[in-house]
């Protein structure tokens, strides 16, 4: 006898569910249950949130951060912001507890990785050109590398200190220890990256 299982479209939303970040088979299972048992208007709503920010969600052309507009993000567009700092990121998820430590006001700008052999990701998978093309403005005096404090980490902020040599007015700083190590900004309290920002070493 053929095993009783969950309707196809029940299945599906499980299938969808389990390719989420931290989402189990288990778990996948209960959110698909607990969707259904809320009625449509709860399932339409969800669904309907998920296209609008599949649709409207862009990567800012200047620094990679999320952004709704088609040209430039909340931090590039502020008037607000130190112009003359550039912090550079490996995700767009790193800016937001750096922004939350209050400690820093200047611009950003996310690599979109870090260089890894073993995962086949060089310097030219990175948004490293992008990064020394806004250099070329003259604008910025500092540049602050706010990078995970792991291996991928340092090889990636040595090889773009390597390259930042050539502006030698350019004072170049890395955060200062504190960073769990091994870990990324995402890992680490607010108050440990105010500090981290504060007492920033040059290289
Ligand atoms: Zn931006």
């Amino acid at each position: 006898m053929a095993q009783v299982d969950y309707p196809e479209p029940v299945k599906a939303l499980i299938g969808q569910l389990k390719q989420l970040p931290g989402i189990g088979p288990k778990s996948a299972e209960r959110i698909a249950v607990w969707l259904m048992q809320q009625g449509n208007e709860v399932a339409s709503t969800f669904s309907d949130v998920v296209r609008f920010a599949g649709d409207s969600v862009l990567e800012c052309g200047v620094c990679g951060f999320f952004s709704t507009e088609q040209h430039g993000c909340a931090i590039c567009d502020s008037i607000q912001r130190d112009t003359a700092s550039l912090c550079v990121v490996e995700q767009p998820t790193d800016i937001l507890p750096l922004e939350r430590s209050g400690a820093y006001r200047g611009l950003y700008h996310t690599l979109r990785g870090r260089i890894s052999p073993l995962d086949n990701i060089g310097p030219e998978d990175l948004r490293i050109r992008e990064m020394t093309e806004r250099l070329q403005s003259g604008e910025f005096t500092e540049v602050i590398l706010a990078l995970s404090s792991d291996v991928e980490g340092e090889a990636t902020g040595n090889y773009i200190a390597e390259i930042l040599a050539v502006y030698p007015e350019l004072k170049i700083t890395r955060l200062a220890q504190g960073i769990p190590a091994g870990g990324g900004l995402e890992s680490a309290d607010e108050l440990t990256l105010m500090r981290a920002l504060q007492g920033r070493v040059g290289l």
